[in-house]
């Protein structure tokens, strides 16, 4: 502790604001920071299709792409047939003299550019058939489109370029602002074993469970932000895809149920009586799901492979894609519910794989993910939405149906892990309706845009589902890891989808943390949740940027967000605090009495050196001891006394003084001098916990704007009544300080690294680290991508 003599009369306001500036700035750690600085020209400039505030401008235009698809599941051959109707509105006031189509298919050819620029080498501990023959190019069938013909709408053939995973199609003439113009395509491609995102499931049975995307040539979107987005389709980065109406006919073997985006138009001609009246039945029911194809009969249905075909005819308006799936081997189940006021079709498709875990959760967690989101964003607008059971891990989303991981052991035993991971990856994919089907980002682009903001509301649907639930992704310690990592291994979050490093980390789990503090700890719930749903209402069916995401939280809340998205988004810098030194101070009471006692008592501890020590045993004080006389006079004298004089200047000094500052001088007040150090670079508010002696604690908050004037090193001020036994920085674990170890002051004990001890192995070989695993396993993309 430091004593402060109270300069009374000397704190006129503008002297003290002065001093606290300077008391700031010490000369060498000065450090003439921009991180509060406005992101200036990082944004585009705004104009008259998006407007400064974040919103869409008043002459905001988007292009729209109807479709007409006739489509066989070739389940002998595992194949894909189709002829399609395209037809394209122009909304821009461009001239358009082409348009460009997506072939992702083409992604499975031999010379995608995806396939020749995968890197990588052979892997001596052995690789599987699959990926060896992928390497050796020894496939025996050919992937990718095969487009057999493309007319316009007199029959005419149009002129097309491949250019990998894009086609141009040459307009005779220039397609005009305001007009249309449609043309049909002929196609036929192998469909590839599930990859993640789309293909077949092959059981031993016999049997196929499909579940087809990006399927159809489909149009390339043409925006005010890049003309046509025609980056490839190289793998990692996802889908860019216009808004539209589709009609589509899905013809598959007569003994297959088929799932897909929309409405089914001709349940009765598809549908036994029996299913139904199940269906109906469910349509009824907003408790729980009502099975329409049992078990028992879907186990019977893959016995059996039948020779008849159907069509399952859907449609859906105003998506972004379409998707479907089929299998014989599939249970159905069904239940209703309803999103403030509408009335919704919520449906889950599965085998008997996915049992005993998919009829109890997949349906109902559908519906808490709707309800969840839709009180975050906007109401769920479409009338179904489905969930299905594709493969072991991972899940994948399109407009109104996913396609999602979760398998219990063949005996149908399973752990938490898959259980809990089933149910966040339906949270997440579902959620995906939100970001990126209805609030449709490039997410060629921009992957953040919809998993980071997927992930962020997937973590809250998650806790709502579960109080306890284990989210892996969201809360602030979760990224430290990441953060942590070495930064030539990171990009920033505002990074191109298909150059991104350490993908599930930085594009779903750092965008998402960042919401979370920015909810919690920045802006505080109020302002956020206003904001982030201003920006689902502003973008709901149109086609945002970073800019009108960033502009409108912060036109919507009033908070200055540019030092954050600058931290957390265009940076890879991690958040380090340093609580460096703590400095007491009291206020000198002056009053003698007082002070001379508290040196009395403070020379009393004073330690003795080693000498004085000795001497006391050793030295004879031999003139004083041996003279009594001497000795009592020489004694008697007290340097503590407080005299005459003493209490004269003190009742003088008292005089000098208003009531207010009398009580401010008997306050006993403790100022508590904090030495902040901002070891990481970006800028975070500060949190710090004072404990106090009699156990009570006390918490202070200081927004980062406390870092604008100085973003290394600051001093803070904070006064107390009570005296501080412990200072702890970021207490509740807020900022996702990649470092705690120096976030308390005085510094606690330090906690042992256990690390294990093992036998050597015969041969020498080392048994994996069991803690680094999990740690890849804590903050890398579990189970696949999603
Ligand atoms: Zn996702």
């Amino acid at each position: 502790m430091r004593r402060l003599i109270l300069a009374i009369g000397v704190f006129c306001a503008g002297w003290s604001s002065v001093y606290a500036q300077r008391g700031n700035l010490p000369s060498a750690e000065f450090n003439a920071n921009t991180r509060f600085e406005q992101l200036g020209t990082a944004l585009p400039t705004p104009n008259s299709t998006r407007a400064a505030s974040g919103a869409p401008g008043k002459e905001y235009w988007q292009q729209r792409a109807d479709y007409d698809i006739k489509v066989e599941l070739d389940d002998a051959n595992q194949r894909i047939i189709g002829t399609e109707t395209v037809t394209y509105f122009n909304h821009s006031p461009d001239d358009l003299p082409y348009l460009w189509i997506q072939l992702d298919q083409n992604l499975f050819k031999k010379d995608a550019i995806g396939a020749t620029t995968q890197l990588g080498g052979v892997n001596p501990q052995g690789m599987s058939a699959g990926q060896l023959s992928k390497l050796a190019g020894t496939s025996t069938k050919e992937y990718g489109y095969n487009i057999t013909s493309i007319k316009d709408a007199k029959g005419n053939p149009l002129h097309t370029v491949t250019n990998h995973t894009m086609m141009r199609i040459d307009l005779p003439t220039p397609l005009k602002p305001n007009q249309s113009v449609s043309f049909s395509v002929e196609w036929n491609y192998n469909i590839t074993e599930y990859y993640g995102r789309s293909g077949y499931e092959f059981f031993k049975d016999g049997n196929y469970n499909y579940f087809i995307a990006h399927w159809f040539p489909r149009m390339a979107v043409y925006d005010d932000v890049n003309g046509w987005q025609h980056k490839q389709f190289l793998g990692q980065g996802e889908f860019t895809v216009p808004f539209g109406n589709y009609k589509v006919a899905i013809t598959a073997p007569s003994d297959h149920i088929v799932g897909a985006t929309g409405e089914c138009q001709n349940y009765s001609q598809v549908l036994s009586k029996t299913q139904m009246d199940r269906l109906n039945k469910a349509k009824k029911n907003f408790k729980e799901p009502t099975l329409i194809v049992t078990q028992e009969e879907a186990v019977a249905a893959e016995k059996n492979k039948a020779t008849g075909k159907k069509t399952w005819v859907f449609k859906a308006d105003n998506v972004r894609d379409f998707a479907f799936t089929s299998s014989r081997k599939f249970i159905w189940d069904a239940m209703m519910t309803n999103v403030q006021g509408k009335d919704i079709l919520c449906m889950s498709y599965f085998s008997k794989e996915g049992n005993p875990l998919w009829e109890k959760y997949s349906t109902q967690v559908i519906a808490h993910t709707l309800k969840s989101y839709s009180a975050r964003t906007i109401p769920y607008p479409y009338p179904v939405a489905i969930s299905c059971h594709a493969t072991p891990g991972g899940g994948m989303e399109y407009p109104m149906i996913s396609f999602n991981g979760g398998r219990p052991e063949p005996d149908g035993t399973y752990s938490e892990s898959v259980k809990y991971g089933m149910i966040g990856v339906i949270i997440h994919e579902v959620g995906h309706n939100f970001f990126p089907m209805i609030v449709n980002s490039d997410e060629r682009q921009w992957s953040w845009m919809d998993e980071g903001l997927n992930t962020f509301c997937q973590y809250l649907a998650e806790q709502e589902w579960d109080r306890n639930y284990p989210s892996r992704r969201g809360e602030p310690q979760y990224i430290v890891d990441y953060m942590k990592s070495a930064p030539n291994t990171q990009v920033p979050i505002m990074a191109s989808s298909d150059n991104i490093m350490q993908f599930g980390p930085n594009a779903y789990a750092k965008p998402a943390t960042a919401l979370n503090i920015l909810r919690e700890t920045v802006m505080g719930r109020e302002l956020f949740d206003y904001a982030f749903q201003e920006y689902a209402r502003r973008w709901a069916f149109k086609h945002p940027t970073p800019a009108d995401f960033f502009r409108t939280m912060e036109d919507a809340s009033g908070v200055d967000l540019d030092w954050f998205w600058k931290g957390w988004f265009y940076g890879v810098e991690p958040v380090d605090q340093d609580l460096a030194e703590v400095e007491w101070f009291a206020i000198d009471a002056m009053d003698p009495a007082i002070t001379k006692a508290a040196q009395k008592a403070a020379d009393e501890k004073k330690r003795q050196t080693m000498a004085v020590q000795r001497n006391k045993k050793d030295i004879k004080q031999t003139v004083v001891e041996a003279n009594p006389a001497m000795n009592d006079f020489y004694n008697s004298y007290d340097r503590y006394a407080v005299t005459e004089a003493d209490k004269k200047k003190y009742a003088d000094y008292l005089a000098t003084l208003s009531d207010d500052e009398r009580k401010l001088l008997e306050s006993g007040k403790n100022f508590y001098t904090l030495s902040l150090k901002n070891k990481g670079g970006v800028p975070m508010p500060v949190i710090l916990q004072a404990k106090y002696e009699d156990g009570t604690t006390e918490v202070f908050r200081f927004p980062a704007e406390i870092w604008r004037m100085n973003d290394v090193s600051i001093k803070k001020v904070i006064p107390t009544d009570k005296k501080v036994a412990q200072w702890t920085l970021d207490p509740f674990l807020e900022i996702a300080d990649i470092d705690t170890e120096n976030n308390s002051y005085p510094r606690q004990a330090a906690q042992p690294t256990r690390f294990q001890m093992y036998k050597q192995r015969q041969g020498g070989s080392q048994q994996p680290n069991p803690m680094q695993q999990q740690r890849q396993g804590a903050s890398g993309a579990v189970g696949g991508r999603n």
